[in-house]
């Protein structure tokens, strides 16, 4: 087994960790090449000694000065800013994970798309967003995508791709978030700390906040489509408390594969890591016999109306995808700033895209264009409800 040389963008994060203590466990598969991370100087650094990297960014340049102090022993080429990051990105490696969250991600994603390698990709944002970029410089350069979402992971592993012609249907599990059985006007009133209350997955605050809203679901309905790739009307979501099932592929014949694993990123991000091998991760094994039973019901459109919006973004196609998810972004950071309320973060997503005619989004260009305009009508829609 030859070593694979790794990098973890975003490794102070919760998928990052994640990552990071899988490649600590196993020094005979995986020699770290750079590690990422926002602003956290300490937490990264602390990274950077316990992976032996040899090149560390952070993106906030404010918080350099904080890296050289905490990383002065270490033997390792330090840098700053979001340049570095995308520098980071660029470095020989042989796996990239990339776990940076929102289309901040963005640039280090494309950037991590080169020759003979492969992109473990947790980054949703940027492929709802700029999926068909991603996937296209993916393709030329011969990269290898894979991904880390739990949902799509479990769909990669029972995915035939020589019997793709024989795929009916992709099915996304959803816990259902806090709020599964709340009435809508609880989930009115519904305050940061409920919404941060994740009952199965513990995760960054952004995706938890999606979590809640379902918004994450609805992201993962555009990242499925492709990623697969698979058109809407043939990806279900089906609400599934427990989190054991995490995905399913409908075959023609009727066969329906399913993956289980207990709810813990460090399944599908070691299936990413070690592909097509499988390495050992210390997760909780599945007990089914004392969990008993797993049950399923449809999801409620009415009471998280992001599902909806994100279906009719992915249907639509052209900018509404990053539309939606710059938007989303938007909102969700207003709510942890406690400047809205909960229902209004769908509420938002939804007068932003209407505010903004449907345009094509072409290239890079068109894509950050189609962002920055729907971060600004987010904001004051924002501004509006605030002062309201
Ligand atoms: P997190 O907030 O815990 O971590 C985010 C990471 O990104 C941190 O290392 C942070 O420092 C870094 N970061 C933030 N802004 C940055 C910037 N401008 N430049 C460089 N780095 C920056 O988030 P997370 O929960 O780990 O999620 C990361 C991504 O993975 C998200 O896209 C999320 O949707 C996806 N994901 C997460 C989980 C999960 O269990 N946490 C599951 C599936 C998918
Ligand atoms: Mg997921």
């Amino acid at each position: 087994m030859s070593v694979r040389r790794v990098t973890i963008l975003g490794a102070t994060g919760s998928v990052g960790k994640a990552a990071a203590d899988l490649v600590a466990g196993a020094p005979e598969r995986f020699r770290t090449e750079a590690v990422a991370g926002g602003r956290d100087a300490a937490a990264l650094a602390a990274t950077a000694r316990r992976l032996g990297a040899r090149f560390v960014a952070i993106a906030d340049p404010a918080a350099y000065a904080e890296l050289k102090a905490a990383a002065a022993d270490l033997d390792a080429e330090l840098a700053a800013g979001p340049d570095a990051v995308v520098e980071a990105a660029r470095r020989p490696a042989d796996v990239v994970v990339a776990a940076i969250v929102g289309m901040a991600g963005l640039a280090s994603t494309l950037a991590a798309c080169q020759p003979g390698r492969t992109v473990a990709i947790a980054n949703k944002e940027a492929l709802v967003s700029a999926g068909e970029l991603v996937l296209a410089k993916a393709k030329a350069a011969g990269t290898i995508i894979l991904p880390v979402d739990s949902e799509h992971s479990a769909l990669f592993q029972a995915y035939e791709p020589e019997r793709a012609h024989a795929v009916e249907r992709l099915t996304l599990t959803a816990s259902g978030g806090p709020f599964r059985d709340w009435p809508k006007a609880r989930m009115a009133a519904a305050r940061v700390e409920d919404a941060l209350k994740h009952p199965n997955w513990s995760m960054g605050a952004k995706i938890t906040i999606d979590s809640a809203t379902m918004m994450n679901k609805g992201l993962e309905l555009i990242e499925a489509a492709r990623l697969f790739p698979a058109p809407e009307e043939r990806i279900d979501v089906l609400v599934h408390p427990q989190s054991v099932i995490h995905g399913m592929v409908s075959y023609r014949d009727g066969s329906v594969m399913a993956q289980l694993g207990a709810p813990d990123m460090r399944t599908p991000i070691a299936v990413a890591l070690a592909w097509p091998d499988r390495m050992a991760a210390p997760v909780e094994r599945l007990d089914l016999a004392k969990l008993g039973g797993l049950t399923f019901e449809l999801p409620d459109e009415d009471r998280f109306p992001a599902l909806a919006l994100a279906r009719a973004a992915l249907r639509a196609g052209g900018d509404r995808p990053a539309v939606l998810n710059a938007a989303n972004e938007a909102a969700v950071a207003a709510f942890l700033d406690r400047r809205i309320g909960f229902l209004e973060i769908a509420a938002i997503v939804s007068e932003t895209l209407s505010a903004m005619p449907a345009n094509a989004a072409d290239g890079l260009q068109g894509v950050l264009g189609a962002d920055a305009e729907a971060r600004r009508l987010a904001r004051q829609a924002i501004g509006r409800r605030a002062a309201a």
